[in-house]
């Protein structure tokens, strides 16, 4: 067997990705989804669409390269998390669009549960009470959509998140597909036990969430099940699951306490291992589970999540048509010197960690007549480097020891100069992998060690190797000058929301 399949159903797009067993990506299929916004703060997207371009993305992949299931040792899935699909077991029909992890619609439904405290659930599930997980996002769908509740009661659907959704559907749909979860995207729901790893019995009974509708919870590395005999993988192992983010921490062979990683994609997610032990943090940042291979002991971390990074710059592109791809927010910036004194506060769903403050809504501060487009795709860029800023400062103050340099992957780290301010406003090194697909590459590694394609984490520590580094350079009284800054901005978009 010489490949690993690594399928990462992401906020944008889905894509199957082909490994070898130095982890490399040696070919690849890729389909965007539709972002559906059907009122402000609702984000949805349709999963059947993203099922069928799943299994569109795995035949480019396979056919690209010339490759078929008889090479492909095992298959492994990453995803976005807390994303929430509920769907019929029988026929296969999600009962509603998919509620994205970056819909809100459900603050009402969290105010109801918190009753004034946001932190009720944190000791037990690690998480806020907050719109972002999918415990509410159920609740929603119970008391929202026609029928629901009587067939979720009736045992006659099924809750999953994508990674649950693409492996119920891969391993047969209704004919015997396998209802299971992994622990690391269990961890996101606010309904699982950090300490037990099981769903909470409690939790379930207080939000009136039929304990039916929950998948199995199973280990990150495991065969899950077989792929069913409609798909062009039929027979290979489903043996990783692992949420994007805890997968991108995996694939960079951040398998030790005190190991961190940056990922820089939608939104951004820094986690840091902390090994074996559940830590609390009194920071702002939210406890997770970061993998747990088989029967051995699991692995913990702490996230600092920020829910709108890369998704700023898709709203250039979509809401302000200031650029028409992505990639043209580079040379955008690059047309002014500085930032003008813009200051551009994404506070789009609020602001997620280290903040966790609903309220908040985005802010465009310090505009003069002087200030044009230029400055504009800078303040959003550098909104990015000043939120990861934020949590970093968090971590640090959570941790025994203060981070020396910051391991960086994601869509948004082709943007070069963005790395070179984030180094500067870090004041740290900050660096990126030669294989930068590291969410996809944790899911073929946590697949591959299932079946032995892999003998351990040893010999994947020695696959990372350093791609590029960026040094900090800026003077510290600049830094400390635009801090000060950003700071005062986000003060400014708190409280807007009453
Ligand atoms: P996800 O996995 O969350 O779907 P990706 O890791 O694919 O996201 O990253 C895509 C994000 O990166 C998009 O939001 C896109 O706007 C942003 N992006 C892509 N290229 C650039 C660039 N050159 N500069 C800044 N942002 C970029």
């Amino acid at each position: 067997m010489d490949y690993i399949l690594s399928i990462d159903q992401g906020t944008t797009s889905t894509r199957a990705i082909i490994f070898d067993h130095d982890g490399n990506p040696v070919t690849s299929g890729q389909l965007e989804h539709d972002q559906i916004f059907p009122k402000a703060g609702w984000v949805e997207h349709d999963a059947t669409q993203i099922w069928n371009n799943t299994r569109e993305v795995i035949g480019q992949a396979l056919s690209k390269a010339n490759i078929t299931r008889h090479s492909i040792a095992a298959v492994g899935i990453t995803n976005q998390r807390e994303t929430t699909i509920i769907w019929d077991r029988a026929t296969g029909e999600p009962v509603y669009n998919a509620i994205v992890w970056q819909d809100t619609r459900t603050q009402a439904i969290i105010d109801r549960i918190a009753d004034g405290d946001t932190n009720r659930f944190k000791k037990k599930t690690g998480l806020p009470l907050a719109t972002y997980f999918s415990a509410s996002k159920i609740v929603w769908m119970l008391d929202n959509v026609d029928g629901v509740r009587e067939r979720a009661e009736a045992g006659e659907l099924a809750f999953g998140t994508p990674d649950t959704w693409v492996l119920w559907n891969l391993t047969g749909g209704p004919d015997g597909g396998v209802h299971a979860t992994d622990i690391t995207n269990a961890s996101r729901t606010l309904l699982m036990d950090l300490e037990t790893r099981t769903w909470s019995e409690e939790i379930l009974a207080e939000l009136k969430i039929p304990a039916t509708l929950m998948p199995e919870i199973r280990s990150s590395s495991e065969v899950y099940g077989t792929v069913s005999s409609s798909s062009l993988l039929r027979e290979v192992p489903v043996a990783g699951i692992l949420g994007d983010q805890q997968a991108a921490t995996f694939g960079q062979a951040a398998f030790d306490a005190g190991d961190s990683k940056n990922t820089y994609g939608t939104g951004n997610f820094l986690l840091t291992n902390t090994g074996t032990e559940i830590v609390h943090s009194t920071n702002g940042l939210i406890t997770t589970l970061a993998y747990q291979l088989g029967d051995e002991a699991p692995r913990y971390a702490i996230e600092g999540s920020i829910a709108v990074t890369g998704s700023l710059v898709q709203w250039l592109r979509d809401n302000l048509g200031i650029i028409s791809r992505s990639e043209e927010v580079e040379t955008l910036a690059a047309s002014v010197d500085d930032n003008g004194g813009v200051y551009f506060v994404p506070a789009f769903s609020g602001l997620f960690a280290p903040h966790w403050r609903p309220d908040a809504r985005g802010a465009i501060l310090g505009l003069t007549r002087f200030a044009n487009k230029g400055h504009i795709a800078r303040a959003a860029l550098e909104a990015t480097a000043f939120q990861t800023s934020d949590v970093v400062d968090a971590a640090n103050a959570d941790a025994d020891v203060a981070m020396t340099e910051l391991r960086v992957d994601g869509g948004m780290v082709a943007n070069s100069a963005l790395m070179q301010f984030q180094a500067d406003i870090l004041n740290l090194p900050v660096i990126r992998p030669v294989v930068a697909e590291t969410t996809a590459l944790g899911a073929a590694y946590a697949a591959g060690l299932a079946v032995n394609y892999w003998s351990g984490i040893d010999e994947l520590r020695t696959n990372w190797q350093e791609g590029e580094r960026w040094e900090p350079s800026m003077p510290a009284e600049e830094r400390e000058r635009l801090l000060r800054n950003w700071k005062k901005a986000i003060s400014k978009t708190l409280d807007w929301v009453d």
